[in-house]
């Protein structure tokens, strides 16, 4: 007799998990299935909605299969995966108020539960590797990107190290008997969006565009498509038109839309730290005084395009960024310091 026959879950446990552990594998295997299908064959890329709704799903069951596993008995299970027992008021006849427990509900635990409780049982995983998907998933049911292939192969791809430990180390099995053939295409997924990210990187850093752009623009995302995989326009390259001018423009691999490298990269700049319903006097994103960029962050004295670094004058009363108009006329205050000290003058 085994001695860690208490951890063996009893036949009736085990035909619960076993459930979830087949849902979880034909999930996944259905979603990868609807990417190859958008992906593969005409007319059919709002496929990929179902793609990334059913990989999501697959990938969060199989987070319930471990949680699952770790119960001895069916009732463990049960306690473990369906939401727990609640207690709500209700009015009785005299119109006071009693509280009642619900009955064991048929309602499985939902996302934020099962992260809890990957959390306090102390299995090991990567949440923020499924956000991507997520984010993929919420993308194609409420925009409609003109191409949803790319942003499906990067959440794969985004997602395929964390699934790939998650089933060797916490499941004990390898991947590619779990899942087959899907695994398989995952993988492929995973190896030519890497491929391809670095082949733009490349490209990049080739005609020497400053590192600091470069790393902005790996988290900037095509207007059209959402793919992150936006290279330098190979014509403009060719001909050699220079990348500090709006001239110069990137395209999107996924899609090939087009567009000026600079303008995107300032839109993009200002959409992520700009607010437009709030007014701040002078704007956080300034002119850089070295590229004349509009890349210029006054909160931490750099310019994003370029790199170049210069303190950005401060009210020498109240240390708030002052206006540069301001200082090239010798002011040294903001207008609110100046202001009192004009009343401290005149009483
Ligand atoms: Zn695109
Ligand atoms: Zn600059
Ligand atoms: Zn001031």
């Amino acid at each position: 007799m085994s001695t860690n026959r208490n951890r063996t879950p009893t036949k009736a446990a085990k035909f619960i998990i076993d459930e979830i552990r087949n849902n979880a594998v034909s999930s996944i295997q259905l979603g990868v299935e609807d990417f190859l299908i958008s992906r593969d064959v005409p007319g059919k890329t709002n496929r990929a909605i179902s793609a990334a709704r059913n990989i999501y799903a697959g990938v969060l069951l199989l987070f319930k299969y471990k949680i699952a596993s770790l119960a001895k008995t069916p009732e463990q299970a049960k306690a473990l995966i369906y939401k727990p027992v609640s207690i709500l008021p209700s009015i009785t006849s005299t119109g006071g108020i009693t509280w009642y427990p619900t009955t064991h509900g048929q309602e499985t635990i939902n996302t934020s539960m099962i992260r809890a409780r990957l959390d306090s049982l102390g299995v090991s995983h990567d949440w923020n590797a499924i956000l991507p998907l997520r984010d993929c998933r919420n993308a194609l049911e409420h925009l409609h990107p003109t191409d949803p292939i790319s942003s499906i192969q990067a959440s794969i791809s985004a997602l395929f190290p964390m699934l790939s430990r998650f089933i060797t180390e916490e499941l004990g099995e390898a991947p590619a008997a779990l899942l087959g053939d899907a695994w398989t295409t995952m993988l492929a997924t995973h190896d030519f969006f890497k491929e391809c990210e670095s082949q733009i990187k490349s490209e990049w850093t080739a005609i020497d565009y400053p590192e600091s752009a470069m790393s902005f623009l790996r988290q900037c995302c095509c207007r059209a498509c959402y793919s992150s995989l936006l290279g330098p326009m190979q014509e403009d390259v060719q001909n050699e038109v220079p990348i500090d001018t709006t001239d110069f423009r990137l395209q999107c691999v996924a899609c090939s839309q087009t567009e000026s490298a600079m303008e995107f990269l300032e839109d993009s700049f200002s959409n992520l730290h700009e607010d437009p319903f709030e007014q701040i006097e002078p704007s956080i994103v300034q002119e850089c005084s070295s590229c004349q960029v509009q890349m210029y962050l006054i909160t931490d004295s750099t310019c994003h395009w370029c790199g170049h670094e210069t303190v950005w004058p401060k009210c020498s009363g109240c240390e708030k960024p002052i206006e540069q108009h301001v200082v090239n006329e010798g002011g040294r205050l903001c207008d609110r310091c100046s202001e009192d000290e004009w009343m401290e003058h005149n009483r």
